[in-house]
């Protein structure tokens, strides 16, 4: 679960927002010191930081400069006043997110949720490659077909996401053995047809076609991915 770092100085609000971070499922890392601030983001890492504007020793836009100078961390800035949330934005100091106070730890929340979401959501366009109604999610190493997770071992998964990022295509048994394992050792392409007949199995006992994998005799395998998948009841009379 993600991370966050709260750059505050008072402890009735950091225990306010550590008692509703963690309950809604993150870890919490905590820093009362501005000159703190910059040596606890590179010791703990966090996924976002939850940074207050009036601090002691060193002021929030400050430190929102110095960790953008080499990091991306989403940064929700924190200010007990209002207007001063139009001359952060006007500062251009590269925060995601402002909150005002006196704020509700609900919605401080609601607000991390949203930016880790935001963020999320921009990188995982890439970790998951679709094919009709199979869905591979390199991120987390999982396979869907519709609504049916396909469990699968790593050899499996890397020949099925193959054959998805290049659905309608043949590849060879060589290339798939490539991507199975790295390298294709001549002779063990005979592997693959193994691999290729679990797969069909697995994707049978989810309710889709076997056939989706389709042997292009001589030459390999190519998948047609099923637009939708069948519904659950046709897996046992399959
Ligand atoms: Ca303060």
């Amino acid at each position: 679960m993600a991370k966050i770092l709260i750059v505050e100085d008072e402890p009735q609000i950091v225990r306010g927002l550590c008692l509703y971070l963690e309950r809604a499922g993150y870890t919490t890392a905590v820093v009362y010191d501005g000159a703190q601030a910059i040596p606890s983001f590179r010791h703990e890492k966090p996924d976002l930081i939850l940074l207050d504007l009036n601090l002691p020793n060193r002021d929030g836009v400050d430190i929102c400069r110095a960790i953008r100078r080499d990091s991306s961390v989403p940064i929700i800035m924190v200010t007990a006043r209002s207007d001063e949330m139009d001359r952060l934005i006007g500062l251009e100091i590269g925060a995601d997110d402002y909150i005002v106070k006196p704020f509700s730890p609900r919605e401080v929340v609601a607000r991390v949720r949203a930016v880790l979401r935001r963020v999320g959501g921009a990188m995982g366009d890439t970790d998951i490659v679709r094919a009709g109604a199979l869905l591979v999610d390199t991120a987390a190493y999982r396979v869907w077909l519709g609504d049916s997770p396909l469990p699968l071992t790593q050899s499996e998964f890397e020949i099925l996401l193959a054959l998805a990022k290049h659905e309608g295509q043949v590849l060879s048994r060589a290339q798939l053995l490539e991507e199975a394992q790295g390298i294709a050792y001549e002779g063990y392409e005979r592997s693959i047809d193994q691999h290729i007949k679990n797969l069909r199995n697995k994707i049978r006992k989810a309710g889709g076609p076997p056939k989706m994998i389709e042997t292009v005799y001589g030459v390999g395998y190519r998948l047609e991915a099923p637009i939708d998948a069948a519904p659950k009841e046709n897996s046992h009379a399959a």
